[in-house]
């Protein structure tokens, strides 16, 4: 009988072992212990993630110090922090009414202890003047108080009170000592999340910053653009940009918020922009007490800058060549963060590269002398070449004439014909106009359809002579197909130096009053101007 029931029992053995090693292995991974190498199997879903906006810091600290509270049956849990001297509440468990202004001694009773010996201790009785952040507390308290501390240093106190004669054992401190790690763990946690969303907003600001300076398109805008992503970053007041021509030989400079008056004429040498322009290479940071203590201004004397105004000046270079400094200047009491001053850095150096074909293209429209449409000199050469010529007739006692054109009912044609059709004009106009004058005139477009022509030495008789010519060559243009889309015709003004006219203004005003008594004489004539 016994042997078969050994038998029985043996059997059953070997199935309660393979059913629990079955059930086992079929148990699901999370509840089996992790291993070093792998994700705890509680590690949060990523799709918890999923638009909501993450807890507030401080909401789940206070939490955190209602459990607390619950855990140790206490009345109240607090943190303190240093602050003016002294430790200030902070932060209160749910429902506690405690004063946020009230200083207590740093050093003294059992909340100077704690600090001092770094360690959680508690006490019973406590006096209420101790826990004086209790407004209104009249009888002595049970305390127990643990230090807050990340990474060795003591950042401030957790402290919780009952009534007095329950005081806290030792599982209580355990328990004490516990709820201070996990809230620094989770403040060391919510300042990291705080600290990637800060860098992805900086980062979204200064693409947004990038994005505008390649799309809204004016080269000449461009610096300002930067210095608008800048102030999106910084608390900054003002802002320059000083970028050296290509030709080096003079500074465009920029500003944004500096007053109109703003003394600022030429980078001189000693200023903390021309030295960061003329180092290079490294960006420079001046806090209040550098702008303070050194007689140094930032751009210029008399500058309207605040004395210690905080300033973060950055060189503008592409590779290994550097063309100019891009500064911002703040209030003294506000600093600039190092995570901005680094997002700032970069930020300027992908800028700077904009901001150099900005300078190119600003620098080459200065210098160009051309007129994209026509093809003849620019107002800007005339204006010069005028003031040249004049001085040259004067060395040389040579005359000098001067025609000013203008094409008649020009609006008409573009009106009638469209505005491409208009601009053909135009440029028939300057061909005809350039053909049935010598090779050493100079012919120019004014502006709009009014043209320019100095004829270097040339009486007045001549130069009435070459006006005829001209408009005669203008008014036998063909017209028609691969000609113009009907006939134009000019009215010129003739202007001669020395007589009646000695200065380049006057000369050209001479040509423009013929011009205009042309027009009203019945357009498609010369008319030369006597004073
Ligand atoms: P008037 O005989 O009194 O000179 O009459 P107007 O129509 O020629 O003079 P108005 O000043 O009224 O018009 C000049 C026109 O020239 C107006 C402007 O739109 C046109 N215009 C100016 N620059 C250009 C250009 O580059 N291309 C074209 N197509 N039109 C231009
Ligand atoms: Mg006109
Ligand atoms: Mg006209």
């Amino acid at each position: 009988m016994d042997a078969p029931l050994e038998v029985l029992g043996a059997a059953l053995g070997v199935l309660l072992l393979l059913g629990a090693a079955v059930f086992l292995s079929l148990r699901p991974r999370k509840f089996r212990a992790s291993k070093d190498d792998e994700a705890p199997p509680w590690a949060p879903d990523p799709s918890l993630a999923d638009g909501h906006r993450p807890p507030d810091a401080a909401a789940l600290s206070i939490q955190l110090l209602g459990l607390t509270r619950q855990l140790l049956g206490a009345k109240g849990a607090v943190i303190l922090i240093p602050a003016e001297g002294g430790w200030k509440v902070a932060l209160v468990s749910p429902g506690l009414v405690a004063s946020f202004s009230r200083v207590l001694p740093l050093k003294e009773g059992i909340l100077g202890l704690a600090y001092d010996g770094e360690k959680e201790i508690a006490a019973d009785p406590v006096q209420p003047q101790a826990v004086g952040y209790l407004p209104g507390q009249q009888h002595p308290v049970s305390l127990a108080v643990a230090p807050l501390t990340h990474r060795g240093h003591i950042r401030g106190l957790l402290a919780c009170h009952r009534e007095s004669g329950r005081a806290f054992e030792e599982t209580d401190m355990a328990i004490l000592r516990r709820c201070s790690t996990l809230l620094d763990g989770w403040e060391t946690y919510a300042a990291q999340m705080g600290a990637v969303g800060a860098a992805r907003d900086q980062q979204e600001r200064l693409a947004r910053g990038l994005e505008a300076m390649l799309s809204e398109g004016k080269p000449e805008e461009l610096p300002g653009h930067m210095l608008d992503a800048l102030f999106d970053l910084f608390p900054a007041t003002y802002g320059f940009c000083i970028v050296q021509d290509p030709a080096l030989n003079f500074f465009c400079f920029s500003t944004k918020r500096i007053p109109e008056d703003f003394p600022f004429h030429y980078l001189g040498e000693n200023t903390w922009a021309y030295y960061v322009l003329a180092k290079g290479k490294a960006p420079l940071y001046l806090d209040g007490s550098a702008s303070l203590n050194t007689a140094m201004p930032i751009l210029c004397e008399g500058e309207p800058f605040p004395a210690g105004a905080t300033a973060f000046l950055c060189p503008l270079g592409t590779g290994e060549q550097f063309f100019g400094v891009a500064g911002i200047i703040g209030k003294p009491e506000e600093a600039f963060s190092e995570e901005d001053r680094r997002a700032a850095e970069h930020f300027i150096r992908q800028a700077a590269a904009l901001v150099k074909l900005s300078a190119l293209n600003t620098f080459n429209e200065a210098n160009s002398i051309k007129d994209g449409l026509t093809g003849l000199f620019n107002r800007k050469y005339f204006e010069e070449q005028i003031v040249k010529e004049m001085a040259r007739s004067q060395r040389e006692s040579a005359p000098l004439g001067l025609l000013m054109l203008d094409v008649d009912h020009f609006k008409k044609v573009n009106d009638t014909f469209g505005h491409p059709a208009g601009d053909l004009v135009l440029r028939a106009v300057a061909g005809a106009a350039r053909a049935a004058v010598r090779k050493v005139d100079i012919v120019c477009r004014y502006g709009g359809e009014e043209f320019a022509v100095i004829l270097p030495v040339c009486p007045v008789a001549e130069a009435r002579e070459v006006a005829e010519r001209v408009r005669m060559a203008v008014e036998s243009l063909p017209t028609g197909p691969g000609g113009l889309p009907a006939p134009v015709t000019l009215s010129v003004g003739v202007a001669a130096y020395p007589h009646p006219f000695s200065s380049p203004t006057g000369l050209t005003k001479g040509a423009d009053a013929a011009l205009y008594s042309a027009k009203s004489r019945g357009r498609n004539r010369v008319e030369v101007a006597t004073r």
